[in-house]
């Protein structure tokens, strides 16, 4: 498959307003820079192929390409992608106890895989004030302190090119889908760089059916609450229809159809809400605000899961079927509408053409998803 550079990255993902600031593009050269909820190139390069263009999850994202690669099939477009189990989960006894978002699956996970050393270090999304930044945790307690959703576009992934620069081999980190999907593509070494060595041991990845723009959001916000007094951020599932902030001075609920229009754009198009390319997904557990619903999906993931569970990290238990549907039934939606935009918009490939897209993907797989009429 053809990889571009950064000047297709400029007119394929940033003019056409898809950058979703996962931060894949930044610190793997000078030029592209994070700064406050948005990522801007900062001095031009005329490099033809560059990896910023193949690692971002907004540029030519080859579905059937990272489908063989990690899962060693062609991808079928299934609502919750391909996965060994899904639990209803909560962090276990011996997990410090923090201000988790929910049952604090994915704090336990990645504390016991920094105990354990089966990771160096944990790359994590902190906040200052309100805006998301990296970081890369080395200690229980560092993990604990990046806990709680910040839901925003996070530039996440530019700590995992740090981490690789400063010498970290073993990174586990957390993210959502689109950071899972640029993990996924740097992970194959699209470039085929013969000194590539692959700096990430784990991928717990988040479910996400869209985020916020932190500019737009810290601007809406700062006009009804003081900012820094924003304790925690949660959008309880359906049908509750509300953004829930916890602040000094109380709760406050703003309806969802306020927040909406501060979705970017990038994530109208993106067709996964449960990171299918990570070793671990993690999401809420529906009703039950103390429980994630975990899924473990590589070989790997799947073991880390059943030793934190053996060692007392974690606490499992069968998933309510009807929880269990109505996830797929919302994957399968999120899936829908993002491959309906992609066609509206000429932004889907479903062959061998030249034509540049956001996604690639196989006609078969596209009927199935959107229905034969529409497809
Ligand atoms: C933008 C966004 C949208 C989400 N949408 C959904 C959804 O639609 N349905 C659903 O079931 N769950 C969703 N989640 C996931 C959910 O909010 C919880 O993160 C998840 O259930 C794990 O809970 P926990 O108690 O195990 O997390 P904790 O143990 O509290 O850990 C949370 C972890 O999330 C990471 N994190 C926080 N914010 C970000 C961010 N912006 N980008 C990357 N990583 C971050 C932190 O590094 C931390 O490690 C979303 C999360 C985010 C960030
Ligand atoms: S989506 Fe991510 S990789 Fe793509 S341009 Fe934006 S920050 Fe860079
Ligand atoms: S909806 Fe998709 S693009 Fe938007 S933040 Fe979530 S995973 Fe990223």
């Amino acid at each position: 498959m053809q990889i571009y550079g950064p000047n297709e990255l400029l007119k394929d993902v940033h003019e056409r307003d898809l950058c979703i600031a996962c931060g894949a593009c930044v610190d793997l050269c000078p030029y592209f820079k994070t700064y406050r909820g948005k990522t801007a190139m900062i001095f031009p390069c005329d490099l033809e192929q560059g990896r910023c263009y193949a690692h971002c999850p907004k540029a030519e994202v080859d579905l059937d390409g990272l489908s063989e690669n990690l899962r060693g099939r062609p991808y079928d477009g299934s609502a919750l992608g391909n996965y060994r189990k899904v639990f209803a989960a909560k962090a276990g006894d011996r997990m410090l106890k923090g201000p988790f978002q929910a049952g604090g699956v994915v704090s336990a996970i990645m504390t016991f895989a920094l105990e354990r050393d089966m990771i160096d270090a944990a790359v994590l999304t902190d906040r200052e004030g309100l805006i998301p930044v990296p970081r890369i945790a080395t200690s229980a307690r560092e993990v604990v302190g990046c806990a709680g959703s910040k839901y925003m576009a996070a530039p996440t992934v530019a700590a995992v090119n740090r981490g690789a620069r400063e010498g970290y081999t073993r990174m586990g980190v957390v993210g959502t889908p689109c950071q899972a999907t640029a993990l996924a593509q740097m992970r194959s070494n699209p470039l085929d760089r013969p000194d590539f060595i692959d700096p990430v041991a784990l991928v717990v990845g988040l479910f996400c059916t869209w985020a916020l723009d932190t500019r737009k959001l810290i601007a809406m916000l700062s006009k009804r609450v003081d900012i820094t007094s924003i304790r925690k951020m949660d959008i309880p599932p359906p049908p509750a229809e509300i953004f829930v902030l916890e602040t000094d001075d109380g709760r406050m609920e703003i309806p969802l159809d306020e927040i909406r229009p501060l979705v970017p754009e990038g994530c109208l198009v993106c067709p996964d809400m449960t990171s299918e390319w990570a070793d671990i997904s993690v999401g809420v557990l529906e009703g039950e605000p103390e429980w994630n619903t975990l899924i473990t999906r590589s070989e790997k993931g799947h073991e880390i899961v059943e030793k934190a569970v053996s060692e007392g990290w974690l606490q499992t238990r069968e998933i309510p079927e009807e929880s269990l549907a109505h996830l797929a039934f919302a994957a399968s939606n999120k899936r829908k509408r993002a491959l309906i935009k992609c066609i509206e918009e000429g932004l889907l490939n479903t062959g061998e053409e030249e034509r540049r897209s956001v996604l690639r993907i196989s006609e078969d797989v596209v009927r199935k998803i959107v229905g034969e009429e529409e497809g």
